[in-house]
């Protein structure tokens, strides 16, 4: 390749790029709504709770305490209930997530306490290096409350 189809691909690449700016700033701030959306705190992704309610609408919470009160306020079930694996940063499903209660405060605006992992490898080290407890059965969130649709619907 010579110096000048280098330089027309270079610049291409460039041009390109540029393109796409708007589109990936667009994508961004659709996705990081930074604000709860029961106490208006700032969204910390590591402890993000996010729920689909019935209309198919998200609603997005800085921790599980928050987005318990949201959905106890609720007259109707929601669609789905996803908190974020504090490991590693993936939302999951709050049915598959491992909690457990610690003495390190998520939030410091709610007091939340209560962390998230996938992994029970990674939710058991937490619990022994933080004094933490696993939640099993109604201490689990959203566990006492059928807050969830039907999956068939
Ligand atoms: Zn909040």
């Amino acid at each position: 390749m010579g110096a000048a189809a280098l330089k027309r691909s270079a610049a291409l690449a460039g041009v390109l790029v540029l393109l796409a700016l708007p589109f990936l700033a667009n994508s961004l701030r659709r996705t990081a709504d930074p604000h709860c959306a029961l106490d208006g705190g700032a969204l910390v992704p590591s402890y993000r709770v996010r729920v689909d309610d019935a209309a198919g609408k998200t609603h997005e919470f800085c921790c599980l305490r928050c987005a318990e009160i949201w959905l106890d306020r609720q007259a109707r079930p929601v669609r789905a209930i996803r908190v974020t694996d504090e490991a590693s940063g993936k939302e999951i499903d709050a049915s598959e997530a491992y909690y457990i209660r610690s003495l390190v405060v998520t939030t410091p605006t709610t007091g939340n306490r209560i962390h998230v992992f996938l992994d029970r490898t990674d939710a058991e080290h937490h619990a022994r290096t933080c004094r933490g407890t696993v939640l099993v059965d109604e201490e689990r969130p959203f566990g006492r409350v059928p807050y969830l649709l039907p999956s068939d619907q």
